[in-house]
């Protein structure tokens, strides 16, 4: 370990930059770098992330830390003018922690650090200010006892702290805070050093060192709790990081009516409107915007609602215009959107933290795109800045603007899209439900969130709160979540004790059905109506852009006229894979099909087979004209027989009534042909070819469809795909009967169609033979979701019963179903593409799973040289986005 642990920024120069935040965390590697860029920044030091892990090993410190501790308080003493102890001129720290990507549920941070009953006299008389000071010293006391010395309220408890700032108030006849005079907080004071002694059991240190120690252990120790591992769990994040602790100077917003502090983004983070956009509180101290106290005031004079409020811009207009140059400043040099906090010392502005902001996928895009517009960054930056997942925020269904709702009341729209789902009032509450069912929706209601609410907001549709503003916790964490979230509805009156909350005259108990609409801040009674959303605009540039970058394409899973056309508008290069069960499925049709199978002579069947081509042909004619001149993937009959016989007693017997024959002899039929497991029995091409019959239909109703467009002057190239191959000779079979019945068709109509025959590799051993299967095949698809539940061994419906327990027992920890790579199916994949090149080198191959949406399964497609991926219309986006993060990522 490096002999140097601490360091410092201050006066012009620090000894870190933005550059070193593994070992200074996020918040002092920007705090050292904002110093650099000559923004003004309160004097301070960070102790190294890896002092962190030394005293997690050690449980002690490193030698020597101590000294330089001592060293960089007496360089912040030196910047400031103040000595940390001191009784004429005392210098207040704040103790801070920082991970390097910013974590709730660490240690919340300490202000006024190294106030005592002697140096709060000096600090009364330094600011002229005997309130101010008590003030100060009050709430030292309050976040020293509570997040260092651990006095928490018991549950249902109020916090002791503020009951005893509101008996004071009581006393004293007033209402808020401010009105409390010096005297009051001095009273207040004894009460709380009582309460930390009665409580802790030992007496709150007045010396300003073991202050100093006291809170910097507290921070490393807070790596390590509850909330905070619970949060590097969800979002993977490593517990050998560590935290920093920054030690930064003080500097107070709370020095009267010139003075502030707030938060601001350098563009919205709700939209990604080039904006300046935040809020602040006159004469207020670090976290009273973000904990709700009081409500805050907008930044800019333009976001005003409501006229009596008065913004900073009006307010301090100097200040206000320095705000502006930084915030340019921050964006030039970052080139990123930036999250500051600032305070405003007596009309003198300082900045205290700048970050990358976190925002919804909608201004993640916008941010993105109009940046690269603007020359700040290039289009393969924009590219990369979106998260291929993000975008499934924007994919998901909206309100439908035309259905008329029961607007409850309105919040703030602090993360976007629509949540509906049953009312619960507590995180565990969410998480319960979730554990019962796990398809249970459930919409978080709360007074406002705490870091504690993190895992049921987790598993919560949306999230809604009663109380704070846009950068509140519930605000904040939705939005990193991806989560739809409304918050400061006022109008909302929740009782936690009855569980349940009345709003606009109605109650509503938990389980009570309830939307949130986080664009509007629209609250609605019951489940609404949604609409799907559409791809244009920025979102379209920034795929397009996207597109130029990828290597392979994206097709779509689609059996319908109506699905193609929606894949085509999110920009898919054609099917990937038609199924074409449904066209067997339909009331006309399923009869043919009973038909077809209780049939004694071949006549008979052929003569049932034939009542269903014209449908096939009309449904494969609907799908080529919203796919012309795209090349449409179809796989032939797939489904064991049984399912299209009746089950039940009842139910053949009814059956056998309407065709007229002895319910004994469809039951024969039924019994023959169940199947013990349904997936793996007489099916896909099995079935081909024990029934030629039903291949032969099918590829004659394409090639009907396919010559009858290309007369009237359509390109059409169908691909026509054979089901569960496990052998050359079983394809064989059907591509001889597809070929014959091609020809026919082709030369009946007079006209020459691009077909080609493929199979899909699905089945582990068509995988293993792909080079002999490659002899014939045109072109090749994995069906990976069926080659999963092969090489696993058990079916998705079987997963979901124990899959729960594997991931709380920590057997794995994710769905291995979702996610193709080198340790299972993935091999399985990459074996079939190499064996299968290596007869036919320019084999089309493609991926018609779930994986194809999915997006590092899809950058696994990319490494192994696939042509393209095919996944559900909604998906494509997100996977052509994947595909570009892997192309740039491989770069
Ligand atoms: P968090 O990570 O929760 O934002 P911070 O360390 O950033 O914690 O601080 C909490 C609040 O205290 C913020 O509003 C911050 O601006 C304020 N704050 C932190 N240090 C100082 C300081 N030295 N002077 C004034 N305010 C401070
Ligand atoms: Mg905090
Ligand atoms: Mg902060």
């Amino acid at each position: 370990m490096a002999g140097k642990y601490v360091y410092f920024f201050g006066e012009g120069k620090a000894e870190g930059n933005a550059g070193m935040k593994n070992l200074l965390g996020g918040k002092g590697a920007n705090l050292a770098e904002m110093t650099n860029l000559g923004i003004r920044v309160p004097a301070g030091f960070t102790i190294t992330t890896e002092v962190c892990t030394f005293y997690q090993n050690e449980k002690k410190y490193p030698d020597g830390l101590e000294k330089q501790v001592e060293e960089n308080i007496a360089k912040i003493e030196k910047a400031m003018n103040a000595r940390f102890g001191d009784s004429i001129d005392p210098l207040l720290v704040s103790v801070r922690s920082g991970a390097r990507v910013s974590m709730p549920g660490m240690m919340d941070t300490v202000l006024n650090l190294g106030l005592n009953d002697e140096t709060v006299k000096g600090l009364a008389r330094k600011a002229e200010d005997e309130r101010f000071a008590y003030d100060c010293y009050r709430r030292f006391i309050q976040m020293y006892g509570d997040v260092v010395m651990g006095i928490k309220p018991a549950e249902n408890e109020r916090d002791p702290f503020d009951l005893m700032i509101e008996e004071k108030r009581k006393e004293r006849g007033v209402k808020q805070d401010t009105e409390l005079a010096a005297s009051d907080w001095q009273d207040v004071i004894v009460k709380f050093k009582r309460l930390i002694q009665d409580r802790a059991g030992k007496s709150f240190p007045e010396n300003p060192i073991d202050q100093l120690w006291g809170a910097i252990g507290a921070v490393f120790e807070s790596w390590n709790n509850k909330r905070a591992i619970e949060y590097r769990r969800i979002n993977n994040i490593s517990g050998d990081w560590g935290t920093a602790v920054n030690v930064q100077s003080m500097v107070y917003g709370n020095m009267g009516e010139n003075s502030a502090t707030g938060v601001a983004f350098t563009r919205d983070p709700a939209t990604g409107e080039k904006k300046f956009f935040g809020e602040f509180l006159p004469n207020a101290q670090g976290e009273d915007v973000v904990a709700g106290i009081r409500t805050p005031q907008p930044i800019n004079k333009q976001d005003k609602k409501d006229p009596s409020v008065i913004s900073l811009e009006e307010m301090m207009p100097d200040v206000f215009s320095e705000l502006v140059d930084v915030y340019h400043k921050l964006e030039d040099h970052y080139k990123e959107m930036q999250d500051i906090e600032f305070t405003i010392q007596q009309g003198k502005l300082y900045l205290l933290q700048t970050r990358t902001g976190k925002r919804t996928a909608q201004a993640a895009v916008r941010i993105a795109v109009e940046m690269a517009q603007e020359g700040l960054i290039d289009k393969k930056t924009a590219v990369a800045r979106v998260m291929p997942e993000q975008l499934d925020m924007l994919l998901h269904p909206m309100i439908d603007p035309k259905a008329r709702v029961n607007i409850l009341a309105k919040g703030l729209p602090a993360s976007p899209g629509a949540a509906s789902g049953k009312i619960v009032f507590s995180a565990e509450d969410a998480v319960a439900e979730k554990e019962k069912n796990p398809k249970a929706k459930v919409v978080l209601v709360r007074w406002e969130t705490s870091p504690e609410d993190i895992a049921g907001m987790n598993v919560a549709e949306g999230i809604l709160t009663a109380h704070g503003g846009l950068t509140s916790h519930a605000a904040v964490v939705a939005r990193g979540m991806g989560k739809p979230c409304v918050a400061g509805c006022g109008a909302l009156e929740i009782d936690y004790g009855k569980q349940e909350m009345k709003v606009a005259g109605k109650t509503f108990k938990r389980g009570d059905e309830i939307t949130i609409d986080g664009s509007t801040g629209a609250v609605i009674a019951g489940i609404a109506p949604t609409v799907q959303p559409e791809v244009g605009g920025m979102f379209g540039t920034l795929l397009e852009w996207g597109d130029e970058i990828a290597k392979l394409y994206v097709r779509a899973n689609a059996d319908t006229p109506k699905d193609a056309e929606a894949a085509r508008k999110f920009g898919a290069k054609g099917i990937g894979l038609c199924r074409t069960e449904h066209m067997f499925f339909g009331e006309d049709r399923i009869k043919a099909m009973r038909e077809m199978i209780l049939a004694d002579s071949m006549e008979d069947k052929k003569r049932a087979l034939a009542k269903v081509l014209p449908y096939q042909k009309q449904d494969f004619i609907g799908i080529f004209k919203a796919m012309e001149g795209l090349p449409v993937t179809i796989r032939l009959f797939d489904p064991p027989l049984h399912e299209f016989l009746p089950q039940t007693d009842d139910a053949i017997s009814g059956l056998a009534k309407e065709m007229g024959i002895p319910v004994e002899k469809i039951a024969a039929r039924a019994r023959t042909m169940h199947e013990a497991n349904p997936m793996l029995g007489h099916r896909g091409c099995r079935l081909g070819i024990t029934n030629p019959e039903i291949t032969e239909m099918q590829a004659r109703a394409i090639m009907e469809a396919a010559c009858e467009l290309t007369k009237q002057g359509a390109k059409v190239i169908p691909e026509i795909m054979v089901p569960l191959v496990t052998m050359l000779s079983e394809f064989n079979n059907q591509k001889k009967l597809i070929v014959k019945v091609a020809e026919e068709t082709q030369k009946k109509y007079g006209v020459k169609v691009e077909y080609t025959v493929g199979t899909m590799i699905e089945t582990p051993r068509a995988a293993l033979v792909a080079d002999e299967i490659a002899k014939e095949a045109d072109f090749f698809s994995f069906g990976t979701n069926d080659m999963t539940q092969m090489t696993f061994g058990f079916s998705r419906d079987d997963a979901e019963r124990f899959l729960p327990y594997y991931i709380d027992k920590g057997i794995i920890n994710a769905n291995p179903f979702m996610i193709l790579d080198e340790s299972g199916v993935g091999q399985l994949v990459k074996i079939g593409t190499e064996r299968g090149r290596k007869t036919k080198p320019g084999l089309k191959v493609g991926i018609c799973g779930e994986h194809g949406g999915e997006p590092s399964s899809v950058k696994f497609c990319h490494k192994i040289g696939m042509n393209y991926v095919s996944c559900s219309p909604f998906r494509v986006p997100i996977a052509r986005l994947a595909l570009a993060h892997a192309a740039l990522e491989e770069s």
